[in-house]
């Protein structure tokens, strides 16, 4: 069982306050944003149901270059330099023009808290908001900059959230096995789903093996214990949650939106940590710009609001994707991975996947870019 570190019984006091910034979830995207508004001398006030790291979100693979560009190598555990896809008729390797990394969750999220400098936390389950406030079990706090980063449910809209299985929402469920492996491996097999992939990802001890469902009916839990026990694992320690593939409206009613909350996950790959950190920091930037009086909340929002959906582009490339590999014939598939194990096509293809979101946003550590108004 995880060890529970939230705040339970007495240690609930209310809580019933102002602050400038209110930035619910204390995940990537929320920790990200956090990150940002460092020495901004803002009251900056972070809320999350669980402590900081207490509640692993995913398998934790994300491209190596963000970890260095983001000052995350810490948390670091196993490097991968190739990508194993498994079909029933074939075994591609793709020899990949960057690394991939599993991490440790816990680490990550204390050192993004770490580089997020003074920022005040709290345990607390928000539930709703109206206006400038937000409702929480503990009570309601109200700020003029107010971030979504809660996960794909997007508690702080106000609009009719579509809700599974008739939302553009995938499902992906895993186990945390011990064990060692050196590669970094899918199966696009539809013995295992009929739309998703499959994956087992090593990381120092450990083995993250789960199954994705791009189809939110299909439900995953049958496929991830069956690959588990096909890869001679136990089937213990779950940890499983729904992944928007569309992205939504980064900005509603005065509030932003960063992460799954706007459907910042990519299609296909299901790749969402990457992208939280690169949308948290482009949110957090234009929030810096408004503490700095660069800019208006008005301005702020427009700006992010555009940002993201400039992304657009490559989002629905991914999802056609996404609707057509399951649809092509297994042993043509097999082929077509064949064709593109060449060096040069692999080169190209996951150059521009990673330029989606790329590293060089993070920026040199000791420069953190500060919007420019343009408005
Ligand atoms: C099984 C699985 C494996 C995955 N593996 C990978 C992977 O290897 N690599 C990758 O790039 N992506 C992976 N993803 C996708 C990735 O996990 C998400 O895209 C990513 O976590 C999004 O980050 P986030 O900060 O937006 O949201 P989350 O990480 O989901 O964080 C949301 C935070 O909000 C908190 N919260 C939620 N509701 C409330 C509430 N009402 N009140 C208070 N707090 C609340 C949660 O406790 C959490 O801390 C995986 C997803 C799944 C389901």
């Amino acid at each position: 069982m995880p060890k529970r570190a939230t705040k339970r019984g007495d240690e609930r006091t209310p809580l019933d306050r102002d602050c400038d910034v209110l930035i619910c979830g204390a995940s990537f995207a929320g920790l990200t944003v956090a990150r940002e508004l460092a020495e901004t001398g803002a009251s900056v006030l972070v809320v999350d149901r669980y402590e900081v790291g207490e509640r692993q979100t995913s398998a934790c693979g994300i491209p190596t270059p963000w970890l260095e560009a983001m000052g995350l190598l810490g948390a670091l555990q196993q490097t991968f330099g190739e990508l194993v896809v498994h079909t029933p008729y074939s075994t591609v390797r793709f020899d990949l023009p960057f690394t991939f990394s599993t991490f440790d969750y816990r680490t990550l999220c204390g050192l993004l808290a770490e580089q997020g400098g003074a920022f005040e936390f709290e345990t607390a389950t928000v539930r709703g908001r109206s206006d400038h406030a937000v409702q929480t079990d503990r009570g309601e706090i109200r700020a003029p900059l107010i971030v979504d980063a809660l996960g794909w449910r997007r508690v702080l809209s106000s609009r009719a959230n579509i809700q599974p299985p008739d939302a553009l929402l995938s499902r992906g469920l895993e186990v945390h096995p011990f064990g060692q492996g050196e590669e970094f491996e899918i199966w696009i097999d539809r013995g295992y789903v009929p739309a998703g992939y499959g994956w087992s990802f090593p990381a120092d001890g450990e083995l993250r093996i789960g199954v994705g469902s791009f189809d939110p009916r299909f439900h995953v839990r049958e496929p991830t214990e069956r690959l588990a026990a096909d890869l001679g694992s136990e089937r213990v320690r779950y940890q499983g949650n729904w992944i928007p593939h569309a992205l939504r409206d980064a900005t509603e009613d005065g509030v932003f939106f960063v992460g799954d909350s706007a459907g910042h996950c990519l299609p296909l790959t299901a790749e969402g940590i990457r992208t939280a950190l690169y949308f948290g920091l482009a949110c957090g930037r234009e929030l810096r710009s408004v503490l700095e009086g660069h800019q208006s909340r008005e301005q702020a929002l427009a700006r992010y609001h555009d940002f993201s959906a400039s992304h657009d582009l490559p989002f629905r490339w991914l999802l056609r994707l996404q609707r057509l590999v399951p649809r092509v014939a297994p042993r043509l598939l097999a082929g077509v991975l064949r064709g593109i194990e060449a060096k040069r096509i692999v080169d190209w293809s996951f150059g521009h996947y990673l330029n989606i979101a790329p590293p060089s946003f993070v920026g040199p550590a000791s420069v953190r870019p500060v919007a420019v108004v343009a408005l």
